[in-house]
């Protein structure tokens, strides 16, 4: 355990003790009361499931230790811990669209509303912009393109995810004080109006290229969007960073903590975007990559508490659960070897790539995955996969992906012990925890649509 858990495990402790005195969940600000927290964070990891934390910790556990265990990430060893439930208005399975609108303003939608009610006739407020009406600065940072489904939950009213455009003049009217991470993604949709170009015209210093973040002029209205950037204008994984260069989602995080630090207080939200998509990808190795990225901006946030206790309030939680992910799988019995995955050096998208104009044979599973014992059940996989028409399981076997590469994919997982049911969201509940101001609030069960609201009633904000 290292010794920044230990601390945080011991003020935990304290908290908890202190906390229980308090009848927090009738919490009002009243002269003699506390005072409300003047830092707010809220993380989102995108399709975070409880199996994700622990997928990631028992990764971690396995590098250092012959026998089983957990090595805490540590937003785990925060004191406060609930448990939310994801469903969309009208699906139980939800999508980042409706998911982000519960989270952001406290009201269910239908899949794929920014913002709007169901019948798309309604604007919901964010939470964002209630923080700003009372004077906060506001910071908004994804790995994602940031007028993906979840940061537009904070900043946009739109009938549907997929007007990013639109999103993006939104996110320029939002005046919100710092975005971060990914870029706009079809920045260009209406060819003389770039979307870069109109957020400059509205004030936004705009950084692309790899800068000091600690020479970002304090005060003006900033985005700082990573120099490397994906087909979504998405950051790279961070099992790729290596290769491609860029920030990390810490990196940013740390920056706009700089840049939104003022005496009124700020809301910052912070999405790690691409556990999700790596978990569409069922791409375990890069999952656990991301874990480990979300919770060092996680951790950021902690160094900051730790000079404010009395004044933050950090949550961290999670949209939907992805892939459907377990710890153990049919193949493997009760077997795990989770420190297997550590071969894996790049993610599947990567390896997508890099991969167009090869050929496919086993020598790929020996370069990225570094197997070179194949069985021979193994082998008949990757055959079939050569042909993948000829296999009556082709979308449960590949997705919507590389038969082949997904095969080498699959192959790791199932040597490791990792499952997945599917290659889509799930409807299971996502973890909730806490620490800081009022963080009693979110202890227990509740819906997705509770959280702001718990946040707002933290703050002394009318609903
Ligand atoms: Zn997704």
């Amino acid at each position: 355990m290292t010794n920044f858990i230990k601390l945080f495990s011991g003020i935990g402790i304290v908290s908890l003790i202190f906390m229980s005195c308090q009848d927090t969940n009738t919490k009002k600000i009243t002269e003699n009361d506390t005072q409300a927290p003047k830092y707010v964070f809220l993380f989102i990891g995108d399709g975070m499931g409880i199996s994700h934390v622990k997928l990631t910790e028992a990764y971690l556990h396995s590098l250092t230790q012959d026998k089983p265990g957990f090595e805490a990430l540590s937003f785990d060893t925060l004191p406060i811990t609930g448990i939310s439930t994801t469903h969309a208005n009208n699906r139980l399975i939800t999508g980042s669209a409706a998911a982000g609108t519960a989270i952001s303003t406290g009201y269910k939608t239908n899949i794929g509303r920014i913002g709007k009610s169901p019948d798309k006739t309604e604007k919901y407020e964010s939470i964002a912009y209630k923080f700003q009406d009372q004077g906060y600065k506001i910071g908004i940072v994804s790995s994602v393109s940031i007028n993906h489904a979840t940061p537009a939950a904070f900043y946009a009213n739109q009938d549907s995810r997929k007007y990013y455009y639109s999103i993006g003049l939104d996110l320029i009217d939002s005046d919100f004080d710092f975005f971060g991470g990914g870029g706009f993604h079809k920045a260009d949709s209406l060819a003389d109006k770039n979307l870069y170009a109109l957020a400059e015209k509205a004030g936004y210093q705009i950084y692309r290229e790899t800068i000091n973040p600690d020479t970002l002029n304090v005060g003006e209205k900033v985005m700082l969007v990573n120099p490397i950037l994906g087909s979504d204008a998405e950051m790279p994984y961070a099992i790729d960073r290596a290769h491609e260069g860029g920030y990390s989602l810490a990196d940013i995080t740390k920056a706009g903590i700089q840049q939104l630090m003022n005496d009124q207080g700020f809301f910052m939200m912070v999405e790690g975007g691409k556990i999700d998509w790596a978990s569409h990808e069922n791409d375990a190795a890069t999952i656990v990559h991301e874990m480990t990225d979300f919770d060092l901006a996680v951790q950021q946030a902690l160094n900051f508490y730790l000079e404010h206790p009395d004044e933050c309030l950090i949550i961290v939680t999670s949209d939907h659960e992805t892939g459907g992910l377990s710890l153990g799988n049919a193949s493997g019995g009760y077997d795990t070897d989770f420190a297997m995955l550590k071969k894996q050096r790049m993610s599947y998208y990567r390896s997508r790539k890099i991969s167009i104009d090869k050929s496919f044979d086993k020598s790929m599973i020996e370069d990225i995955y570094g197997i070179d014992d194949l069985s021979d059940w193994e082998l008949s996989m990757l055959a079939l996969a050569k042909h993948p028409q000829d296999n009556p399981d082709y979308h449960m076997d590949y997705g919507a992906y590389h038969p082949y590469l997904k095969t080498c994919n699959k192959i790791l997982n199932l040597r490791s012990g990792v499952g997945f049911t599917n290659w889509d969201h799930t409807a299971e509940p996502v973890p909730v925890y806490a620490i800081g101001n009022s963080q009693m609030l979110f202890s227990g069960s509740y819906d997705n649509t509770d959280i702001p609201k718990k946040i707002m009633e933290a703050c002394g904000f009318d609903y």
